[in-house]
């Protein structure tokens, strides 16, 4: 037996037989091939072949997995359809490389780039580019990779899973998945979880040891992997699996349960999002609206800001999906860890506390102004509350307010239809808001805390920072009077307090909260169950910390 602890992507339990996925066997050789003229060719044909490819994959994966899982095939056409790219790549063939070889190293300076953004999200997205690179490598070599399952209760391993990968397997014979690197942003994560799979990611070293067919018990909760297991490591995994099944069954019938404390008090238990395809998730979950929807997602990937109408369309979707229920967009919070491509900001000693979120956006009214019409515009079809990130100060939410008001007059003199009944709050996430509460609370419609931030700010621990994760306390008494304070300052106003932050969805926090007076909580769709049924069976009456 032997025991390999990573980090849980996808929930779940299962039991079943190794089987590892083989790289493709094929050798890039150096040298110009059979000529650019021929190399160009059999480059056009690879590149077509791999663009049909994706289309029956995009398909098979929006049939089995939902469409959200299929965009990732949208994306990798679109690499492939990228003037920038594929002009790289012919350039590097007429400069006497040959097919393979020109792919292959133009893919590499984009994966270079990507691998070393500081957005986790986009740095993940250098295994995009590997996988449809490969796909035309494979395709250029007539050599595939195989990873054919045929068995049932397979577990495959590999050192990484590519969206490809995932797409071709026969889903009912898997029953977790294991690789040696990703985090929970992973391509293996994110699908894993859409599918519901249990996944554990960044094992290191375990394909060193396993072999095809060998047993392996795979706990996506706590991120163990065993292999070979002994008896009693068998009969506690047996254990833990049961009664997780049936707290998940437990969970299923609460999908449509209002979330009311056990003393009476109507709570809202609402989803984050990044984009409007994750509204399927939340509702999924039975989520009671968004508490937060972070729109640089929408400025990300791509090359030049996105203009009113994209945006708006976006809104819309989020807001008519969503059919009444409560829509929390937050503007803009770019800068810090969020960079964009096509918009240089300055070089500074500490980002987290410079240029970023609204001061950018209040220093920049022309980008700003652009977005705010596009929200006004989409209040019209439905719930609309707009917050703004990093405000310190009162100042800042009247200078904001002052220009949605300035659009708001623009569009009504273009005679274009806005929202009448939009509510407008603040994120408290710098501790400057949370102490001068009671006076923010006077002019904004609810706060919502960003405990992300607040936490780091309050106690002076990077949230990047592995040196001093051990400081970043959501639990510290620095951080509870703060969001006592906050909730306070805005109920003495008759103000309503969401938390947006990722201790909104804390099961060790949320009984604590509740009890502190918070109205509305917020967390990824995943977590919305287990917070509900915490919150039937507490109490929200007042106490202090
Ligand atoms: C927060 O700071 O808690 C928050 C929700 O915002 P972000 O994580 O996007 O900074
Ligand atoms: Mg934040």
């Amino acid at each position: 037996m032997k025991k390999y602890q990573g980090i849980p992507a996808s929930k779940g339990y299962a039991m079943g037989y190794a089987v590892i996925k083989q790289e493709a066997n094929y050798t890039i050789e150096e040298g110009a091939g059979k000529g650019p003229k021929e190399e160009l060719k059999r480059l056009a044909a690879a590149v077509e072949c791999a663009k049909e490819q994706l289309v029956g994959l995009r398909e098979k994966t929006a049939r089995e997995a939902g469409e959200e899982a299929a965009l990732v095939f949208d994306a990798h056409r679109m690499f492939l359809e990228d003037p920038e790219f594929m002009g790289e790549v012919r350039e590097a063939v007429e400069g006497g490389q040959n097919a393979m070889a020109a792919i292959q190293s133009v893919a590499q300076g984009y994966i270079a780039i990507f691998s070393t953004m500081e957005d986790e999200y986009l740095r993940e997205r250098a295994a995009d580019i590997q996988d449809v690179s490969d796909r035309v490598l494979q395709n250029l070599s007539g050599k595939t990779k195989t990873l054919e399952i045929r068995e049932p209760q397979r577990v495959v391993l590999a050192h990484d899973l590519t969206p490809s990968d995932t797409a071709g397997l026969e889903k009912d014979l898997v029953s977790a998945f294991v690789t040696e690197v990703g985090g929970r942003t992973s391509h293996t994560a994110i699908m894993a979880r859409t599918l519901e799979i249990p996944a554990v990611v960044g094992v290191t070293g375990v394909l060193q040891e396993v072999q095809d067919g060998q047993r392996m018990l795979v706990d996506g909760v706590s991120g163990e992997v065993i292999l070979d297991p002994d008896e009693a490591a068998l009969s506690a995994f047996e254990r833990a699996a049961a009664a997780y099944q049936k707290e998940q069954k437990a969970l299923q019938s609460l999908r449509s349960v209002r979330t009311v404390s056990r003393d009476g008090k109507a709570i809202e238990v609402s989803g984050n999002i990044g984009k409007p395809a994750d509204v399927d998730a939340v509702l999924a979950a039975g989520g009671e609206g968004i508490g937060l929807y972070r729109t640089e997602f929408l400025y990300m990937d791509r090359k030049q800001l996105p203009d009113e109408q994209e945006q708006f369309e976006a809104y819309k979707t989020v807001l008519e999906a969503m059919d009444g229920r409560p829509v929390i967009i937050r503007t803009l919070d770019i800068g810090g860890d969020k960079k964009l491509p096509y918009l240089p900001l300055p070089e500074e000693m500490n980002p987290f506390l410079g240029y970023r979120a609204i001061r950018l956006c209040l220093d920049r009214p022309d980008l700003f102004k652009v977005q705010l019409r596009a929200l006004l515009r989409a209040g019209a079809y439905g719930k609309l509350r707009v917050m703004f990130p990093m405000i310190s100060g009162l100042q800042e939410f009247k200078d904001a307010m002052a220009l949605a008001q300035e659009c708001r007059e623009e569009l009504k003199q273009e005679g274009i239809t806005v929202g009448e009944d939009i509510q407008w709050g603040i994120m408290v996430e710098i501790p400057a808001a949370a102490v001068c509460a009671r006076e923010l609370a006077e002019h904004v419609d609810f706060f919502s805390i960003g405990t992300n931030d607040l936490i780091q700010y309050t106690l002076a621990a990077d949230r990047m920072s592995e040196k001093v994760s051990y400081l970043y306390d959501p639990l510290h008494p620095a951080v509870l009077r703060l969001i006592q304070m906050t909730i306070d300052g805005a109920h003495a106003c008759g103000k309503w307090v969401g938390m947006c932050g990722e201790m909104a969805g804390d099961e060790r926090a949320i009984p604590k909260l509740l009890a502190m007076g918070l109205d509305e909580f917020s967390m990824s769709a995943s977590s919305i169950l287990a917070a509900r049924s915490l919150i039937l069976d507490h109490d929200a009456h007042a106490a202090s910390c």
